[in-house]
Parts: structure tokens; C-alpha cells; sequence
């Protein structure tokens, strides 16, 4: 809770979906342009998403607002902010999983954190509907409402793939993903099925983005590493497949880098399909629109994100997209006291000719667009003059493994270890708190010192599965 007392908190809280007539309060716009609270309690700001651009924002707004001024509250189904782009290191080992995530509660000290999913906003009401992991849906009022909820992998109707995909997007994803490869590799070297063996040492991408060929490179990395230690397998038994229906991978830097990534890849063995697509998964049977088919033990969708499809039960705007359209100061077209931000939003590029661009999801976006949100709730809530977001898209990096990365910020590429290199400095720059970036940069330190970690905790993925056998109830499954 805010700078709240035991007796404004709750005020924002309206229980059973309806507002209590004492509770309910409305707000109102000064002559100054400021917007205030009827009843001189503190103006509710609702933050829905604590990601990128609702944790930074709110670390804004606690900076700047006093405590009796406004409460903060931040909805958030995870009781944590993931750093996404170094979930293909945690995926391989090279952090800590537990490192790239910011814990809500820590950081925003003044902010009151809800650990839940917003399932609804009512915005004519001015409220949003929160449903926590258990129990009953409430409602919530607001005064400000900032939407961040981010997006979710955008997924094709090819048979099979919800069964036997994953995405590559939440730390929990990095984690299963990590302890599923290795324990294919132990599968493979104690199996005397050459058949299963096979599939388990096929590892099939499905889209090329920088999220997507970072996840599989710092993989394959890692499982190649992995064979080290174990005799009944050589890196050349595994297949490694990308595969990207347009004509080249990573369509966020040049041609040139583009096809220097994939001549790369295509160096340590890994598979590059390019102008073709995933037919079908059904049952693990991998069939590509080139004709091929392959029985694959891992299936990782990595083919692009669309907005939250929360924005769907909202009576807020949405573009053909499904995204909130958005004037340059971050304001949702057509609604008063909206903001919205990030990969949920369409933001117009100022930087582009064109006067329809819309910035891109990521968090170079994402995390200058929170400061200028911030900013501009504050000169809401003040009366001041709201700053329209601009910034010029300066370029990608990407780690391909260790000691192994490709960039072009500004123009200039780089390649191999100084990419790499450049990628690990303005991550870790850019991690969210010192405490973070310390225990990241103990992490490579550890692993250059004592080299990597390649242990497989399968158990993680059923971990109630033995005590569930020794209560007769079932038999320990197959990890493969
Ligand atoms: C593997 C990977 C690597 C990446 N690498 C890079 C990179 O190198 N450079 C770069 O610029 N970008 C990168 N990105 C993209 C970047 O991480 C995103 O663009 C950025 O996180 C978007 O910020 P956001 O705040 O809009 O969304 P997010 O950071 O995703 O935050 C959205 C939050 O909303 C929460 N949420 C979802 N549903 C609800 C709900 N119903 N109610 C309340 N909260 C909800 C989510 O749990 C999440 O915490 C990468 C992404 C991935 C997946």
C-alpha cells in the first residue's frame, strides 16, 4: 500500500463488482488542468502490467509523487519484473534464473503491489476487474489508469503446436526449457532406442527474430558444451533447426549482418530454413512446408508477439492489431486519464517519414516510453504540459552463445567477441537495480572462473511425481 493509510487503501478496493456509495469517488479536473480527488484523498493511479513499462513507471511516479498525493498501485500476475532479454542466458546458464527478475514488493516500496491478473476494465465505470491466483474477482477503482500488460506469443493454427510447443518469453519458459534440453541429452546417451534417441536430440525454432535465434543459439551453445561430459554423445548428433518463413533471420539488423548470423549458425551445425513454415506437430511429427519431416523432442515457438489479448475485454480502443492506439504523448486516443506503453500500444514513431509507423515492441521502446509516461501522469496530475515520446530505434544487439554475438547500434556492426561483449555491458547497464547487475556480473564472473554449469534438474518439472509414487498414486514419468 502507498502512502496510504489503512483507511484510503481499501477505499480503492470495491468488492463484488459493486461500488459502495461512501467508498466510490470520483475525480475531477482543476482549472489549472490538474486532476484531483473529490474528496481530497489520495488520486488512485492503476498500473496494469509490472513489466517494463509499468515497473519503471511506477518507480517514477513513487520518485516524484508524495505519499499522501496519490496511491500507486501496480496489478501484476507475477510477483516479479522479468528482464526478457536475458532469458536466453538464464535458459543457458550463463545467470541465474532468480537474477533476472526484480521482486515488485522490493522496488516499488511505496507503490501497493497486487499480485494478480486485471481480466477487465471497465473504463465508464472507471474501474478494473483483478482476479488474484485464487479466490474471487474484485473490482478496483481508479482515478489514472496506465495499460501495460505487454503481449503473448502470436500464435498460427498449425496442428499440434499448442500440445507440443513452448514460447520463449517468461523465465519460467527459460527454466523448463533448460532443464528439457539437458534432460534430452541424458535421455539420449541412456536410451538403446535409436528412434527415440533421435528424437530426443532434435531441437526444432520456430521463427528467426533476435528472441528467437538468441534463444536457440545460447542452447545449442549450452548443450554442445554439455556433450563434453557425456561419451555416448558428440555434438554432431544433435539437430538443431531454425526455422523462419521469410527470407532471412533477423529482420531488426541489416541483410548483410543478417546473413553473416546465419552463415554462423549454419557453421556449428545448426539448420537454417529460410521461406519455410511449420505445417504440423501433431503427436512431436515436425512437417515443414519444404517437405521435410522430423520426430522432434522440442518444439520452441519463438515467431513473433501480438498485444495482450486482455485489451479484448476492455471498452478501450483497439487497432487492427489489437493494440491501444495512442497519441506521441502515450495518451489512449479518445479516452481521458489513459496512458499506455510498451509492446500493448501503438505509439506513433515521430522519428519515421511515415506518418502511420508505430514504434516496435521492445524494450529499447518500452523503457524510454515509461519515462515519458511518467513524466506525463505527473503533469497530469499537476496541471502541467504532457511531452510527446521520440525516440530513434538506435540498433540490436545479440549474444549467440558464449563469446559469440552480433550488433549494429547507430550503424556500425560488430561481430563475434566485441558484439558479444557489447551485448553483456549495455544489458547489465541496463538491468534494473545495482543489486541485480552485482549479482549478474558474479554470475559470469563464477561461470568464466569455474566454467559453465550444466546441471539438469529435471525433477523441477514434476516435483510432486516422487512423493506422488510413494503414496502409490502413480508412476514417475518419462522426462523425455
Ligand atoms: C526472449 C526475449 C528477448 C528480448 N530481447 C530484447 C532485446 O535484446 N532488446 C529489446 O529491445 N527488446 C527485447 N525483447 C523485447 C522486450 O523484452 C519487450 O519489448 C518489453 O519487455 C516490452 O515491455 P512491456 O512493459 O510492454 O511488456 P512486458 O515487459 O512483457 O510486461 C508486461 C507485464 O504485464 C503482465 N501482464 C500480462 N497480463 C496481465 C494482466 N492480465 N493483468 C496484469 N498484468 C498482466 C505480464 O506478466 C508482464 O509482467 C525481448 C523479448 C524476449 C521475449
Amino acid at each position: 500500500m502507498v502512502g496510504g493509510t489503512a483507511d484510503t487503501a481499501p477505499a480503492a478496493l470495491i468488492s463484488g463488482g459493486e461500488a459502495p456509495a461512501g467508498r466510490a469517488r470520483a475525480s475531477v479536473r482543476g482549472g489549472d488542468g490538474s486532476v484531483g480527488s473529490m474528496t481530497g484523498s489520495p488520486l488512485r493511479i492503476v498500473i496494469v502490467g509490472g513489466g517494463y513499462v509499468g515497473m519503471y513507471t511506477a518507480l517514477g511516479l513513487q520518485k516524484k509523487l508524495s505519499r499522501g498525493a496519490a496511491q500507486i498501485t501496480v496489478v501484476e500476475p507475477q510477483a516479479n519484473m522479468t528482464y526478457q532479454p536475458f532469458l536466453p542466458e538464464a535458459a543457458a546458464g550463463s545467470v541465474e534464473p532468480r537474477h533476472v527478475v526484480v521482486p515488485l514488493r522490493r522496488v516499488l516500496r511505496r507503490c501497493q503491489v497486487i499480485t494478480g491478473a486485471v481480466s477487465a476494465i471497465t473504463h465508464a465505470r472507471k474501474c478494473v476487474t483483478v482476479q488474484p491466483s485464487s479466490g474471487e474477482e474484485y473490482e478496483l477503482g481508479y482515478d489514472l489508469l496506465v495499460v501495460c500488460p505487454g503481449s503473448v506469443s502470436r500464435l498460427l493454427p498449425v496442428p499440434g503446436l499448442a500440445e507440443c510447443g513452448i514460447g520463449f518469453k517468461t523465465i519460467g519458459e527459460a527454466i523448463y526449457l533448460r532443464n528439457h534440453v539437458l534432460s534430452c541429452l541424458d535421455l539420449a546417451a541412456s536410451t538403446d532406442d535409436p528412434q527415440l534417441r533421435r528424437r530426443a536430440l532434435t531441437f526444432v525454432f520456430v521463427g528467426g527474430g533476435y528472441a528467437g535465434v538468441e534463444a536457440m543459439a545460447e542452447l545449442e551453445d549450452m548443450a554442445r558444451y554439455a556433450t563434453r561430459y557425456i561419451d555416448a554423445i558428440a555434438p554432431g548428433d544433435m539437430r538443431w533447426v531454425l526455422v523462419e518463413a521469410a527470407g532471412r533471420i533477423m529482420p531488426e539488423v541489416s541483410v548483410r549482418l543478417s546473413a553473416y548470423t546465419a552463415d554462423r549458425l549454419t557453421e556449428r551445425g545448426i539448420d537454417v530454413r529460410l521461406d519455410t513454415r511449420l505445417e504440423s506437430a501433431t503427436g512431436g511429427t515436425i512437417v515443414l512446408s519444404d517437405g521435410t519431416t522430423m520426430e522432434a523432442g522440442t518444439l520452441v515457438w519463438t515467431a513473433g508477439v501480438k498485444a495482450n489479448p486482455i485489451l479484448a475485454q476492455t471498452d478501450l480502443p483497439r487497432d487492427d492489431k489489437g493494440r491501444l492506439p495512442c497519441n506521441a504523448n502515450l495518451t489512449v486516443k479518445g479516452v481521458n486519464g489513459v496512458f499506455a506503453a510498451g509492446d500493448c500500444a501503438a505509439v506513433p514513431d515521430l522519428t519515421k517519414d511515415d506518418p502511420a509507423a508505430t514504434c516496435s515492441p521492445s524494450a529499447q521502446h518500452a523503457v524510454r516510453q515509461a519515462r515519458t509516461l511518467a513524466a506525463n501522469v505527473l503533469a497530469t496530475v499537476r496541471g502541467g504540459t504532457l511531452h510527446d515520446y521520440r525516440h530513434a530505434y538506435a540498433g540490436s544487439v545479440a549474444s549467440l552463445g558464449l563469446y559469440r554475438g552480433v550488433a549494429e547500434v547507430y550503424g556500425v556492426r560488430l561481430r563475434g567477441f566485441p558484439a558479444w561483449w557489447m551485448h553483456r555491458t549495455y544489458h547489465v547497464s541496463r538491468m534494473p537495480t545495482f543489486n541485480r547487475k552485482v549479482r549478474i556480473v558474479a554470475d559470469w564472473t563464477g561461470a568464466l572462473l569455474f566454467s559453465r554449469e550444466v546441471v539438469s534438474l529435471g525433477q523441477v518439472q514434476a516435483p510432486r511425481a516422487e512423493f506422488e509414487e510413494a503414496a502409490g498414486l502413480r508412476r514417475l514419468p518419462d522426462l523425455g
